[in-house]
């Protein structure tokens, strides 16, 4: 493998799972979502989960 192909591979590894924006390097590694994403997607949840009641 080369280190131009680990760079990339790192890269795509760093872009938002939802919208495909690269993502920060203080983002964690185990994070697939952008923090626009991550907190949509919880308000998202959090409405969902009020409205059902
Ligand atoms: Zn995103």
């Amino acid at each position: 493998m080369t280190p131009v192909a680990t760079f990339f591979r790192n890269l795509e590894a760093k872009c938002c799972a939802a919208c495909g924006q690269a993502m920060t390097e203080q983002a964690e590694s185990y994070m697939t979502e952008c923090f626009d994403c991550q907190e949509k997607a919880s308000k998202d949840a959090y409405l969902y989960y009020y409205s059902k009641r």
